[in-house]
């Protein structure tokens, strides 16, 4: 077993780990001793998350155990090492003929990490990436190894995890007939347009996506459709929006290799879903990221508020997406009881600044109930995320029952969860 002495850092380089040790165990055996006789401890996945949410005094990478693959074409469903990127279980299921049914924006995430934060891409009728979780199987800090599928008790509170209930070692997520998606992108969509046939335009296409720096208009709209025997209809606009000609980046002016083909060609679904390229630096590379995602309901008036502060953020922002995600009944899921839409901030690498925005956007979103993404910047404590969640309560209740020597709660789950310093 190799150990390393410092993790480092996260990929937007924003955070560096302050844990002392990394620990590579290639074993279950040596995962069960490590996570037993470690006094802190949590696992890292591929470090995509800005903030400290994957922090601790030891840091395990489960990258040196086995994939052990088993795709079972009877149940739809794949089982794996649950460190694996997106990326590469697309190749893999591919070559099977299956599909997930959605990935996020970049497929360059660790499952295990994406499915602990709830992370998501876009669709009225998609769940989040954690939605997809059958079963898993994960360490506890005694040392035990225990696993739960779909429909058994405290299933749903244990998949969006946020890294606090063990190591999670296997992961077993539902797969579909694998299929193809065709990219759309639509320039100069006007607000009043947005708001006037939000719903139109959210289900016009399997994944939709809306990028603006929050102008005039907004900027463009990502159109995700799934192939199917009926022939495309090309439509030319999109009430208002001008079809693009070329490949567009999201965030305007820079190039768009690093981005997933559009213009209507079609493609395998792990082409098209993501908006970047695995083998490419996903987004710009040079950023902080921060989400909210908030009830369906009341889109409008959040896209309203958060346009309100439009000249206070564009000069720090580098692009910002919304996005819809259906309703899902995981515990600790933003997206938990209700249809929602998450309104995304890429932020130009400014720190001071950014904390001081997510200050201001925040107290502007308190009235939609917004929930902050759990991997991205935000400002909001225990005291403002607790009646964001009902389910809370049982969630602590299942982490000191998984975990009563607390070796995962971090400084994050106290600072954030539980209100202690
Ligand atoms: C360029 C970029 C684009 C992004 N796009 C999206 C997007 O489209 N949609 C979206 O929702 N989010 C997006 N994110 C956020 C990202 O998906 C989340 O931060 C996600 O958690 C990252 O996964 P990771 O593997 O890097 O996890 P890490 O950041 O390494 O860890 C996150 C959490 O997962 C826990 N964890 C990881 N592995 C395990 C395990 N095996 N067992 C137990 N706990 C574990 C960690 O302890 C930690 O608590 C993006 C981030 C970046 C940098």
């Amino acid at each position: 077993m190799i150990e390393d002495r410092s993790p480092g850092r996260n990929w937007a380089g924003n955070y560096t780990y302050r844990a002392e040790k990394l620990h590579r165990p290639s074993t279950i055996e040596q995962v069960q001793e490590i996570v037993a006789n470690a006094p802190g401890v949590r696992v890292l996945g591929s470090r995509h998350s800005f903030n400290d949410i994957a922090d601790s005094s030891e840091l395990i990478t489960l990258e040196a155990m086995p994939m052990d693959m088993v795709v079972d074409h009877a149940a739809n469903t794949v089982s794996f090492n649950a460190t694996l990127k997106y990326g590469e279980l697309a190749e893999t299921l591919s070559a099977e003929g299956v599909a997930l049914h959605n990935l996020a924006s970049l497929p360059h995430i660790s499952v295990a990490g994406a499915v602990a934060t709830a992370t998501h891409g876009s669709g009225d009728t998609n769940g989040n990436l954690s939605t997809a979780v059958a079963g898993l199987e994960l360490v506890t800090s005694g040392g035990e190894i225990i696993s739960a599928s779909r429909g058994e008790p405290d299933f749903d509170g244990l998949v969006v995890g946020l890294g606090a209930l063990g190591a999670v070692t296997r992961i077993t997520l539902d797969v579909e007939p694998a299929y193809e998606v065709r990219q759309r992108v639509f320039e100069g969509l006007s607000w009043e347009a947005l708001f006037e046939h939000f719903d139109e335009i959210t289900s016009c296409g399997y994944s939709v996506s809306v990028f603006t720096r929050w102008g005039e208009t907004t900027d463009q709209v990502w159109v995700k459709s799934r192939v199917t025997d009926e022939p495309e209809q090309v439509e030319s606009d999109l009430f208002g929006a001008v079809a693009a000609a070329v490949d567009r980046h999201p965030i305007l002016g820079l190039d768009a290799t690093s981005c997933t083909p559009q213009l209507g060609r079609s493609g395998l679904w792990s082409d098209r879903l993501p908006h970047f390229r695995m083998g490419f630096t996903p987004s710009s590379g040079e950023e902080l990221q921060s989400e909210y995602l908030l009830p369906r309901r009341h889109v409008v008036e959040a896209i309203g508020a958060v346009r309100t502060l439009a000249d206070k953020i564009r000069p720090i922002l580098q692009v910002s997406e919304i996005r819809t995600v259906a309703a899902d009944r995981l515990w600790m899921s933003m997206n938990y009881g209700e249809d929602t839409v998450g309104i995304h901030f890429t932020w130009k690498p400014e720190r001071d600044a950014v904390e001081d925005m997510l200050v201001q956007l925040e107290a502007a979103l308190a009235p939609f109930e917004a929930r902050p993404h759990w991997g991205k910047l935000f400002n909001a404590d225990a005291a403002a995320i607790t009646p964001l969640y009902e389910r809370r309560p049982d969630f602590v209740r299942l982490v000191e029952r998984l975990d009563p020597r607390g070796a995962f709660r971090n400084s994050w789950f106290k600072a954030r969860l539980l209100g202690e310093s």
